[in-house]
């Protein structure tokens, strides 16, 4: 494991001590998770991919896009996926007020039935943790696939992402056009990776 992984693990288990960064199994588990859409072709494009891996997986969803794709927000539901509460505008914790921080939560609330909540970027104070912890669960990660970072090749994202892989391990995608070209060949190459080691493509359940 890098240093900088381990630390941030570190950090995540000391002031965020109930959000989850990793399902703790010794199953070969893992837990696909997708950020930012839906997306009118992207999102359908990945959730066909799913299905023929027999893959469940959970969605990170922003508000402002379940209202214009409101049918693939139902797809997602209907096919068994998780859903996931990533905020309505995609603000920063670190930069925002509060009050609008929150705010912004609620509004994608009114699209967006969940109880997990993901912070954009992963960054939240400590003090909205404290306050976003009564009403949702924090969902964070261990395994970035930094797909998001267009200076990166999709092969890069995958070697970067297999070697830090652990059962039980949440891995972090995006259904967004920024992240397309990596993720066109990485989600493909991914599932096809671990189903040949036998892991089971798992949704983050209700706990
Ligand atoms: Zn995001």
């Amino acid at each position: 494991m890098q240093m900088r992984d381990s630390f941030l693990t570190w950090i995540l288990n000391n002031f965020y001590k109930e959000s989850i960064t990793r399902i703790s199994t010794t199953e070969n588990k893992l837990y696909l998770t997708f950020d930012d859409g839906p997306h009118a072709t992207i999102t359908p494009w990945v959730l066909d991919l799913l299905k023929t891996y027999n893959a469940k997986a959970s969605f990170f969803c922003l508000g402002k896009n379940v209202a214009t794709n409101s049918e693939i927000y139902q797809r997602i539901k209907n096919e068994g996926h998780t859903i996931g509460n990533h905020s309505y505008s995609h603000f920063n914790g670190f930069t925002t007020g509060n009050k609008k921080y929150y705010n912004d939560i609620e509004q994608a609330a009114k699209e967006i039935q969940s109880k997990f909540y993901r912070p954009p970027y992963g960054s939240i104070t400590p003090f909205q943790y404290q306050h976003l912890k009564k009403q949702y669960r924090i969902v964070m990660w261990d395994v970035i696939t930094w797909d998001f970072d267009t200076t990166r090749t999709w092969q890069q994202c995958f070697d970067n992402t297999i070697k830090q892989v652990q059962p039980g391990s949440l891995v972090v995608m995006h259904d967004s056009e920024k992240a397309f070209g990596r993720l066109e060949k990485l989600l493909p190459q991914l599932l096809e990776y671990y189903s040949q080691r036998n892991f089971i493509f798992d949704n983050i359940k209700t706990q």
